[in-house]
């Protein structure tokens, strides 16, 4: 059917790119529901169920009505088990004041991006950095200026070249730490030096901590804000259910931030979409309060998957990939097979071709910010993984 010209597009979606990981993982499903043997290790995903008696909780909550609106920000019951639960493990007061439940932590970022930020603002943005990060702050109004982290560097965000990025319109630090879509982990030393830097220029830090459960060999996840005194009065914590507890469909998500910038962010939501789903809000409050060893066992088996993963993408020739200490992705350098006579030019065609002749979905580097590398998930079983890993060798072969 034709489209009128009276429904021609806002300016703002002019340059907005759909997300590649979302849109990578929908044309996997459509190969396998057209019968195609593809191995998806495109979405960032967990692969377990989410934990039973967190489903239990949920159909406990429509079974006793739980089923109509709730404050825009989230039930109390959720506010405070976020608050308590974050104020456990980083040791900082917080208040349910400080937390504002979204649909999920995409939501999350969207509405603190949209009551901060003005026209011409800038976030500093290490890449790689998560596909939607970008975008978000482009909707926002603001400009996305990106600071690129190199391999050597294990794609960390280095103090001279953040100092060297900050302008006076510079309002924000964005970072992700485990990182989608590196797998790296900053230390606490790492942390303090960029921190140091942002207390110094005055600057917003927003802390994507979505995979701060998800640390393998025992490292520790430091949360932002506990780095250096009065330095949660200028961050803003984004975490979830969807990664720690397999629950990426339920959507809840939410924010820690001063109150002031919580009740900004609620009356924002209390017009956009009004509360989060009041179903997934009662699991959500299950998994934060319930037995913790779900989480545990889901770690333990991520943390086998990627020492499967560096091993085997190690033995390929050409690739390198950095030390993966948390998260469940390996971003791995495809520069030495790009460009041969025959072989793909660029990152996208590289991921094309690989599923075209192998049927394995991953995303493309250049999704995030990184030209000559690729992401995969490892988010899948070991079979899976052993059988993806064996048609990618043989590819880059
Ligand atoms: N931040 C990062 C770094 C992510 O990888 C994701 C995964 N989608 C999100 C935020 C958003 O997660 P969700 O919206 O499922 O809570
Ligand atoms: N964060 C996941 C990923 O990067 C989920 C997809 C998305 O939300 O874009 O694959």
């Amino acid at each position: 059917m034709d489209q009128a010209a009276c429904l021609r597009l806002a300016n703002r979606m002019a340059s907005l790119e759909p997300s590649a990981t979302l849109a990578m993982a929908a044309r996997a499903g459509a190969m396998k529901a057209a019968g195609v043997d593809v191995i998806d290790l495109s979405v960032g995903e967990p692969d377990f169920p989410t934990p039973e008696h967190i489903c239990r909780a949920g159909e406990a909550a429509i079974a006793a009505g739980k089923t109509k609106y709730t404050p825009a920000a989230g039930i109390p019951a959720l506010r405070e088990a976020v608050a308590a639960d974050y104020a456990r493990r980083s040791g900082l007061e917080v208040t349910p004041a400080q937390v504002i439940v979204s649909n999920g932590a995409k939501h999350s970022l969207h509405n603190l991006f949209t009551a901060l930020l003005n026209d011409g603002d800038e976030v500093i943005v290490p890449t790689p950095y998560w596909v939607s990060y970008a975008e978000l702050i482009k909707l926002a109004g603001a400009r996305p200026v990106l600071v690129e982290t190199t391999i050597e560097d294990d794609f960390k965000l280095q103090p001279a070249a953040f100092e060297a990025a900050v302008t006076p319109q510079t309002r924000m630090l964005l970072l992700c730490s485990p990182s989608n879509p590196t797998g790296v982990v900053y230390t606490r030393a790492e942390l303090e030096a960029l921190a140091d830097i942002a207390i110094a220029a005055d600057l917003a830090v927003v802390s994507d901590e979505i995979y701060d459960q998800l640390v393998f060999d025992g490292r520790e996840s430091v949360s932002f804000p506990t780095l250096r005194p009065g330095l949660a009065a200028r961050s803003i914590v984004v975490a979830g259910v969807s990664k720690t507890y397999s629950m990426t469909g339920w959507r809840i998500g939410w924010t820690i931030s001063p109150a002031p910038l919580a009740k900004a962010m609620g009356s924002l939501q209390s017009q956009e979409t009004s509360n989060p789903c009041s179903v997934s809000q009662h699991a959500a409050v299950a998994a934060l309060t319930g037995p913790q060893d779900c989480v545990t066992a889901m770690r333990d088996a991520f943390q086998v998957r990627r020492d499967l993963v560096i091993d085997r993408l190690r033995q390929i020739p050409g690739v390198k990939i950095p030390e993966i200490g948390g998260a469940f992705y390996a971003f791995f350098d495809i520069r030495s097979s790009l460009r041969k006579p025959v072989g793909p030019a660029t990152s996208v065609a590289w991921c094309e071709q690989l599923l075209e002749q192998e049927q394995v979905a991953t995303v493309a580097g250049s999704a995030f910010g990184a030209e000559g590398y690729v992401r995969m998930s490892f988010a899948a079983s070991e079979e899976k993984l052993a059988a993806g890993l064996d048609r990618i060798a043989r590819f880059v072969g």
